[in-house]
Order: C-alpha cells, then structure tokens, then sequence
C-alpha cells in the first residue's frame, strides 16, 4: 500500500516552522481548528491575484474564471462526500450556519408543537441550541440520547425514544469533546424507519474517515472547511436534491432568485436557492484545494495512520498515574479527553504551551457531555495526520513532569 511520510507531508505547512516559547509547534488542536498547506494558500492567493470577480452574473473573462474556480470547489465538495449531484452541495460559512440553515428552514416550516427532536447527549452546542430554539418557539420536545461510561452512544435507549412524533434525528458522526465515533448508520436507518429526517454533523468527521452521505443515506450532512485543512468562513450543507427543493429559502437577496417583481417572487432551485448575496468565493476555492489535498494523501491512508498514532497516545496517556481519560468507546478519532489530578486543565494547557504544545483547555462547547462525566472541562490534545510519534511523546513526558512537580 501507500507509505505515508509523515516528516514530508509536515513540510506543507508553513506553521510548522513556528517556534513557540522557543520550542517547535506542536499543534494538537485539530479538533477546533485544522493547519493549512501551502497548497490552500497559495491556491487562494492565486485566485486573487489572477481570478477575483463576483460569480454568476456578468459575461466578462474574470467572472468566468470566478465561476469555473468556485462550482470547481462545489464538484470537489460533492466528490468529496460522494453526494449524487452538485445541487446538493450549498456553501455556507460553517457547520454552525448549515444546521442553523435547517433548523431555520426545514425545521420551521415542518415541525410543529408536538412534534420531538432527538439528538445525544455528546453534540456540540451547535447541533444542541438552534433545535432548542426552535423548540422553545413552536413547542417541540426535545429529546437525548444518551451515552454509556465509555461515552458511546446506547443504541437500545435511542430506539426507545423513536416514536411516531419523532420529525428529526440529528447528531455527530464523531464527537469533538471525547472522539467517539458513533454508529451513524445504523442510527440514520433507525430514524429513517421511525419515518424521521436525519441530520449529521461531519465537522469532526471528515478530516479523520471517509464520507459518504449516499451510504449513510442521511438527509442532510454538515461540515466546516476549517476542520479540513481549508480556510474559515467556508463549509458545506449536503441535502437531498429533492429536499431541498422543496424548502423554502432561508435568506433572500441576488443570487437565490430566477425573476423577481415587486408582487412575486420565483427562487431558484438549490443550491442557489440558498447562496443568497456574495458568497465567500475565494475561501470555496480553498476549501477545493484543501480536499484536492486530502485526495492526493488518500483519507484511508490518513485514516489508517491516526489510528495507529490514536493507539499509541491512549497507551502512553493510559498508564500516567493520576491522569483520567474521558471517553474511552471502542471506536474513536483523534480526540483524548483527560483531567489530571493534582491540576486545573487550564493549568495543564499553559505547562503544555511552554514547551510548545497547542491545545485546548475548556468544555469544547460540549457542556452537557463533559457534565455527564461529572466535570465542567478537560484538556483535549486532537490529532491529525501531520502529528508524529515524538509529538505524542513530548505531551506523554511533559506530563510525567508536571505529575513529578507536584507529588
Ligand atoms: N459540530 C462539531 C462536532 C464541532 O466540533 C464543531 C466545531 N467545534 C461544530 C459543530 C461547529 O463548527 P463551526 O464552529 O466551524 O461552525
């Protein structure tokens, strides 16, 4: 098979020649937010340099390059999640704006009091606030599934809440506070029988796993560019064709409309149905390279590659006394939860930056899961395919000196 170099794959990231009180970054926040190859970079540069005009509306050289850049990215985007046609791939700015987008369209129009929402108990605010809302303004139930004490997802609890009131599932493919990977097909065909919509949440997914939204067969899936190794203020709602279709538009404006009179109307089909206005081109035109990226390292490679290094890490982390991994499922990406006794995460956070190491200290907009473990924040070293072996060693051994510092 493929022989991954990880030493030369870092290369293509010009952070990682960053020095960080005097040491070299080590980035273990993949979970917030991924680095960028040069590759992106220098791809959204180009587009300013040699392609930058609005998209769609004058015949001129420029906007014809604009448009092949930016519905390049929407080909891309689709090929990345093997989705059937390019009507279903809508730029949005983030995970955030595309479930919100839901939330504020399909869901405000279809559901009403009564009606029940089920998502677990591992989501992150985003999938968590925007149904609430909703459900505060209608009178919808919503309902959670909940988690073992490896902080998998109880499958035999989620049928018990599958009723005829149930209108949507929507939940995490993987979850960025633990790394739990959940069963999301089986989650998806369960909903799906119980005659439920079924929204996933790829932002933790994507980087780590292949996607396929025609073998999960969920109704929409979401996801944020950042997360992959692309720019911010870009991600993807995927939904079936017909679906979005036949919802309403979110924000109106150019772009989203086939005529308009002052008495009427008409829209366009998805996806301009929901691009109203400007969109952030040059930012989609990074998120294609960044999956261009992806494509030429190969997800199953990089997939095969964490898992080994996820295996390693948790072994090591494991067996330091005092250290308390939280989540600990069969299945997991990149993510180690832990507390470390005699500190404050937040302490271990600062020790962790003196020597270079980036990651978070907090509740990873995550409360109510890191609740159900009965604390209020972890410290969350993430992984991604340009982590090594010494990475997880210098955040093993820093932490052996931190425990050997306060006895
Ligand atoms: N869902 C999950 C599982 C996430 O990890 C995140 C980002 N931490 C989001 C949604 C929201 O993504 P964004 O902030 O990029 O909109």
């Amino acid at each position: 098979g493929n022989v991954f170099d990880v030493e030369r794959v870092k290369r293509d990231f010009p952070v990682f020649r960053e020095t960080v009180n005097g040491h070299p970054l080590v980035w273990l926040d993949n979970a917030a937010t991924t680095q960028k190859p040069k590759q992106v970079i220098d791809r959204i540069v180009y587009f300013y340099e040699h392609e930058n005009s609005n998209i769609h509306r004058a015949a001129h050289e420029l906007a014809a390059r604009a448009t092949d850049a930016y519905e390049g990215a929407r080909e891309k985007s689709r090929a990345f999640l093997n989705a059937r046609s390019v009507n279903e791939i809508i730029f949005v700015r983030g995970a955030t704006e595309a479930i919100n987008l839901v939330a504020k369209t399909w869901g405000a129009q279809n559901l009403n009091a009564g009606d029940e929402i089920i998502v677990s108990n591992l989501e992150h605010h985003a999938n968590i606030v925007p149904w609430q809302q909703l459900a505060a303004k209608k009178g919808l139930k919503l309902r959670v599934i909940p988690v073992d004490d490896d902080g998998q997802i109880l499958l035999s609890e989620y049928a018990k809440l599958l009723n005829p009131r149930t209108k949507l599932v929507s939940f995490t493919q993987v979850s960025n506070a633990l790394g739990t990977v959940t069963p999301a097909k089986q989650i998806v065909e369960m909903a799906h029988a119980a005659g439920a919509r079924v929204l996933v949440d790829g932002a933790q997914s994507v980087s780590h796993m292949r996607s396929d939204v025609q073998a999960l067969n969920c109704d929409w899936f979401v996801f944020s560019g950042h997360k992959v190794f692309g720019p911010t203020g870009i991600g993807v709602l995927y939904g079936k064709e017909d679906l979005l279709n036949t919802t309403d538009p979110w924000q109106g404006g150019g772009n989203m409309i086939k005529d308009v009179t002052f008495e009427y109307t008409q829209f366009h089909n998805a996806p301009n149905r929901f691009e109203a206005g400007t969109g952030n081109i040059a930012d989609a035109v990074g998120l294609g390279a960044a999956i261009d990226y992806v494509n030429k390292i190969g997800i199953d490679v990089i997939h095969d590659y964490e898992h080994h290094l996820l295996v390693y890490a948790t072994g090591l982390l494991k067996d330091i006394p005092g250290l308390r991994l939280i989540g600990t499922a069969q299945n997991k990406a990149s993510v180690m939860s832990f507390v470390f006794d005699k500190y404050q995460t937040e302490e271990v956070g600062a020790e962790l930056n003196k020597v270079g190491i980036a990651v978070r200290s907090g509740h990873h907009c995550a409360q109510p899961i890191l609740r159900r473990f009965g604390v209020e924040t972890t410290v969350r070293p993430s992984l991604a395919f340009y982590n090594t072996c010494a990475d997880v060693d210098l955040l093993v051994d820093t932490l052996y000196r931190l425990r050997s510092a306060k006895k």
